[in-house]
């Protein structure tokens, strides 16, 4: 995970600020360099497309990020919403890049009369650069200092070796993030206080509803998974008055099938060796159910997992290859324990 709001902190103090867009004349595939984005320079009714310089590595190798705004009708900035949408700050965790392109294949017939602001970054860490030169730049020249976002959404996947549902982070300590949590309808709802240094924690601690939505493997297009996000990014929109609602009253979520949690427990192995896994993603379990088993490589089984709760398996390894301390699976469940009400991870 990256550091950003540590970074931010103390960034933040730097960037009261307000620039014009500012094109370093370079134009790479076709598309301008930019090394700051200012929205009203943004051609309205139109999609446009930048790459956002974000400084050198060794040697002078120039990197940049792809940058996509769909910037609806001209008084729209001011009166409309702007949402953020990120995906791929973890390199291999892909879904959520296809969620952002089918979008804004979508808004290509929408913009011009769009009501407010998409921006979209699709691969905020494509090849695991510094999280320190990423942070900077994204924070202050594409969401200026905050003053370009209203709303955040942020799209990862489980890293490699983990398969999970389709589940979300959300700290409904602050207003409408409940909301956007529900309007996924996601399998597992977990709330939670965030993560420090997380995209979605960042944006929450400086009161910008977002969320973090886990969706399916890491380097794998999930079409099931895109598509339920794609139609999430679409309610959220809706929601925002940002698209022409389908709805003549706000929509309501239909959570029948989710599973709403405070509390989810890892359950490390003290071996290494290979996990068999007794119990698969998103099946109930009730406490001191055996969930897996950790082999070693003669077949003998070295220690067998115990679920520590009644709840659900909400995270598991599809590797079978362990090493002593990791996971071998993590239980989501409504922990009693009342430190846990706004979310724990144990
Ligand atoms: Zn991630």
């Amino acid at each position: 995970m990256q550091t950003f709001s540590r970074i931010l902190a103390v960034f933040a103090l730097l960037a009261a600020r307000t620039f014009a867009t500012n094109f370093t004349g370079d134009v790479l595939n076709g598309v301008p360099v930019i090394s700051y984005l200012n929205l009203t320079d943004v051609p309205s009714q139109a999609i446009s497309r930048y790459y956002l310089r974000v400084g050198e590595l060794n040697g002078g190798i120039p990197l940049h990020l792809p940058v996509m705004v769909a910037r609806g009708t001209s008084k729209s900035l001011d009166t409309g919403k702007k949402l953020s949408l990120t995906a791929g700050i973890h390199g291999d965790e892909l879904n959520g890049i296809r969620v952002i392109q089918t979008i804004f294949d979508q808004l290509q017939t929408q913009v011009s009369t769009l009501n407010g602001t998409v921006i979209a970054i699709p691969t905020v860490n494509p090849g695991g650069n510094s999280a320190r030169l990423l942070a900077y730049n994204v924070w202050n020249n594409v969401w200026g200092n905050k003053s370009q976002v209203d709303v955040g959404l942020d799209l990862h996947t489980p890293s490699s070796g983990d398969e999970s549902s389709l589940w979300c982070y959300a700290d409904f300590r602050l207003p409408y993030v409940e909301r956007l949590a529900k309007l996924l309808q996601p399998d597992t709802l977990k709330i939670d206080v965030g993560e420090p240094g997380s995209i979605e924690t960042t944006f929450v601690d400086n009161k910008i509803p977002a969320i973090t939505v886990e969706m399916g493997l890491a380097k794998r297009w999930n079409t099931t998974r895109i598509n339920r996000v794609y139609d999430f990014v679409n309610r959220v929109m809706d929601d925002l008055y940002i698209i022409p609602s389908k709805y003549t009253t706000p929509y309501q979520p239909d959570l029948s099938q989710t599973y709403i949690v405070t509390t989810v427990e890892d359950t490390p192995s003290k071996y290494g060796g290979f996990v068999e896994r007794l119990v698969l993603v998103d099946q109930p379990v009730t406490k001191g159910q055996a969930i897996a088993n950790v082999r070693n490589a003669f077949g003998d089984i070295l220690e067998t997992i115990y679920s520590p709760d009644d709840g659900r398996m909400f995270q598991s390894p599809i590797d079978p290859t362990i090493e002593p301390g990791a996971s071998a699976g993590q239980i989501v469940y409504n922990s009693t324990d009342p430190e846990c009400a706004d979310g724990c991870v144990l």
